[in-house]
């Protein structure tokens, strides 16, 4: 029998992801009795704040808080009887974050693996090195619970759970059709953003990570899918970061892919960065004093949360898994359909921060509910996709099972220049 819990959350991050998080949990202030917003600085919360009073007369509380300093955290959540804290801020800040959840004893989420700040490269090891300190404390730790990684993970496990004994081919497709009007925008943290995609490409092959060219390489795979509503979309390969602990944790998994939709405006825009320097992640010298060019950029580029007025279009994504049951061969295509103006209408967002933002919602209910329970770091695949995806679907991410046939294997080849 599960003991029903409501309790206190705690939200690090108010930009277009922590925005959704935080009406979310508005919506279900069943669950949510206290809602805390923190940021860097006020203004987004307390903008935020006045929107969620006035959509859902729920009152939230604000807070500012630098994210980098472990002191800071502590207080926090110590002066808001936190019980579980979602980080939405930044990659950047995922250790201290998982630091301060430790010394106060705390429940932990986030939607994305840390990164050193000097090294675009993102992994698991920093975070799972954590595991037998949450496991000493009797704490959770949720990680990469957005969309992608998050849903996806889930979706993985659910048709493990529901149609197969073993599953032996993934790909994983993620489609953004949408439209802003903008010459160049990224949907959510353009530092992040850019960091991810110009990445060296890698998928997993019988045991093995193959590596391909990045995606404004000529060379790069990719390949028409006709997504459901969307239609055909070019699909590229890319490395994301949900591959890294679907590798490990799906048994005997033999292909994993994932393939990320790019439009030929977006690819020239990062060929033309690239190779004026201007993504780049290390100090150049600029009038007598340091600057990180990316983040001189991030400050020209449109804020992601800013891009949802007028917003048209869907985002789709989904994993195609093919698997065996009693040793008959099978493949299922689940995926979601978001509409970035219904977002829009519902809480003033689009639908990448819509996908990303909701997830980690219901996690923290999962656990506040004590459906997910343990003590130690996991991934997502790793907890009950049932009532997890159950949820989800109650609050504004259904998803959809169809069968289907498997992508073709050599889809993945690097293309001749
Ligand atoms: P934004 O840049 O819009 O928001 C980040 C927020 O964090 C801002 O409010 C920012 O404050 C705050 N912040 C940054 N640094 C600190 C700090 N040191 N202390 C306190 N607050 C800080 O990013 P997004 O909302 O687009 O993305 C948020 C996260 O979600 C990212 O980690 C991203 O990778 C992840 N994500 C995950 C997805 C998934 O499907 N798994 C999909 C999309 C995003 P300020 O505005 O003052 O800088």
């Amino acid at each position: 029998m599960y003991i029903l819990y409501m309790g206190t959350v705690l939200i690090i991050g108010a930009g277009g992801v922590g925005s959704v998080t935080a009406h979310k949990c508005a919506m279900n202030s069943n669950v949510f009795t206290k809602i805390h917003l923190a940021s860097r600085t006020i203004t987004k919360p307390d903008a935020i704040k006045k929107d969620i009073r006035k959509r859902w007369g729920v009152n939230i509380q604000t807070h500012t808080v630098n994210a980098d300093k472990v002191q800071e955290i502590t207080a926090l959540i110590k002066k808001t009887n936190t019980e579980v804290v979602i980080n939405v801020a930044l990659p950047y800040q995922d250790l201290v974050i998982m630091d301060a959840c430790l010394k106060t004893g705390v429940h932990y989420i986030d939607t994305a693996n840390y990164e050193p700040r000097d090294e675009a490269h993102f992994e698991y090891s920093w975070q799972w090195a954590y595991r037998s300190r949450f496991k000493k404390k009797g704490i959770m730790a949720v990680l990469g619970v957005g969309f992608d990684p998050g849903v996806t993970n889930a979706y993985i496990a659910y048709l493990l759970k529901k149609y197969f004994d073993k599953v032996r081919f993934v790909d994983i497709l993620d489609a953004n059709a949408g439209s802003h009007g903008k010459s160049f925008a990224t949907n959510f943290n353009p530092e992040i953003n850019i960091r991810e995609v110009t990445q060296e490409v890698k998928h997993f092959n019988k045991g093995k990570w193959i590596k391909t060219p990045p995606i404004m390489d000529p060379r790069s795979a990719h390949f028409t899918f006709n997504y459901p509503v969307a239609g055909p979309k070019e699909s590229y390969l890319l490395f994301h970061e949900e591959m890294e602990s679907l590798a490990k944790n799906i048994l005997g998994l033999e292909r994993l892919r994932f393939w990320m939709t790019f439009g030929e405006n977006y690819l020239t825009h990062l060929r033309v960065m690239e190779s004026i320097g201007i993504s780049r992640i290390d100090p150049v010298m600029f009038e007598g004093r340091p600057i990180i060019p990316i983040q001189f950029l991030k400050a020209l580029l449109p804020d992601p949360a800013s891009l949802a007025t007028g917003y048209s279009g869907k985002a789709v994504i989904g994993c195609i898994v093919t698997g065996v049951k009693n040793g008959k061969e099978s493949t299922k295509y689940i995926y979601n359909v978001t509409d970035h103006a219904k977002c829009f209408r519902e809480v003033g967002s689009q639908a990448i921060s819509y996908t990303a933002g909701v997830p980690p919602v219901i996690a923290a209910m999962m656990i506040m509910k004590g459906i997910w329970k343990g003590a130690g770091v996991f991934n997502v695949e790793e907890l009950d996709p049932v009532p997890f995806l159950k949820e989800l679907a109650k609050n504004g991410l259904p998803y959809k099972i169809v069968n289907y046939k498997p992508l073709p294997a050599e889809l993945d080849l690097p293309r001749k220049k």
